[in-house]
């Protein structure tokens, strides 16, 4: 038996999923269209003397592009355009270097922060890519999944939504909750379902994926210990792992993600104690973005 002394957020539990408006132009698009017109504005720029101020427009003018594009939900993310925008960005950085050319500190600094920060976009959205992270299971629910809180007692200590990144100081999109509780201490499946991922994951550290059908999954991450293979069926009694400071963690606590249908992240505090009905389609349009599955 577990003893769930501490009661779920019952403000946050009440609000419907956020609904996030879809970018009017695909956050990819952007990316690209940024890129071209640095680079066509760097071809005549090799004629410009290297303390111009035009350099420095020039990069001001895609790092924008680029910040911008990383605050979206991961769905809308183009992880192409990530890789073409580090390319870019590293062989731009490397001209520069040997044209001597002399950018103001601060926007030097911003260059290198953002080129990390893309980065660490290109790791995230390649997990989110691989095989058995995101697809859903086609097995239908009898009647409604309830989540539970996957820890007995719960302190958020960082919500879902865009947030300044703890690890590169950058604004970007946080795709779960991260509750803070001390190593060991035990995680639960929020709702029975199938063990679909169970071990290390990049960024995520040690890992849990458990899919609930109806095209709901769970992601535990940052594990230490895992009480659980691929393929087991788990319920909210029994513990899965325990927490850790695995992967891309400051310190020990539960990132935990919820993800429907294609892989659109939702806000988990606004699921727990909701029962969530069998019907996908109704679902689907709370993120905003389409479900199909691009890459
Ligand atoms: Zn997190």
């Amino acid at each position: 038996m577990v003893a769930r002394t501490t009661p779920p957020p019952r403000a946050a539990a009440k609000e419907p999923p956020r609904v996030a408006r879809a970018p009017r132009v695909s956050p990819g698009l952007e990316i690209d269209r940024a890129l071209r017109m640095f680079v066509a504005a760097r071809a005549v720029l090799r004629a410009v003397p290297p303390t111009a101020s035009q350099h420095g427009e020039a990069w001001d003018e895609v790092l924008q592009q680029i910040e911008e594009a990383c605050l979206h939900r991961p769905m809308a993310k183009d992880l192409g355009a990530f890789v073409r925008a580090r390319v870019v960005l590293e062989v731009e950085l490397d001209h520069d270097l040997h044209r001597r050319v002399a950018l103001p500190q601060d926007l030097a600094k911003r260059v290198r922060r953002t080129l990390r920060a893309v980065d660490e976009e290109v790791g995230e959205l390649r997990m989110i890519a691989a095989p058995g992270a995101l697809r859903p299971s086609p097995r239908l629910m009898a009647g409604a999944l309830i989540l539970r809180q996957p820890l007995a007692s719960m302190t958020v200590s960082s919500p879902f939504g865009v947030r300044t990144d703890p690890i590169n100081g950058f604004k970007r999109f946080h795709a779960g909750v991260d509750l803070g509780a001390a190593e060991g201490v035990m995680v639960y499946a929020s709702a029975p379902g199938t063990v679909v991922y169970a071990g290390w994951q990049g960024g995520y550290g040690r890992h849990v994926v458990v899919d609930h059908g109806d095209g709901i999954r769970t992601h535990y991450s940052h594990l230490q210990d895992l009480f659980v293979k691929v393929g087991q069926l788990v319920d909210e009694r029994e513990p899965m792992a325990a927490v850790g400071n695995t992967g891309r963690s400051t310190g020990p606590h539960l990132h935990f993600a919820v993800t429907h249908a294609a892989g659109s992240f939702l806000d988990p505090l606004t699921l727990i104690d909701v029962p969530l009905q069998p019907e996908p389609t109704e679902l689907a349009g709370s993120e905003g973005v389409p479900l199909a599955m691009t890459r």
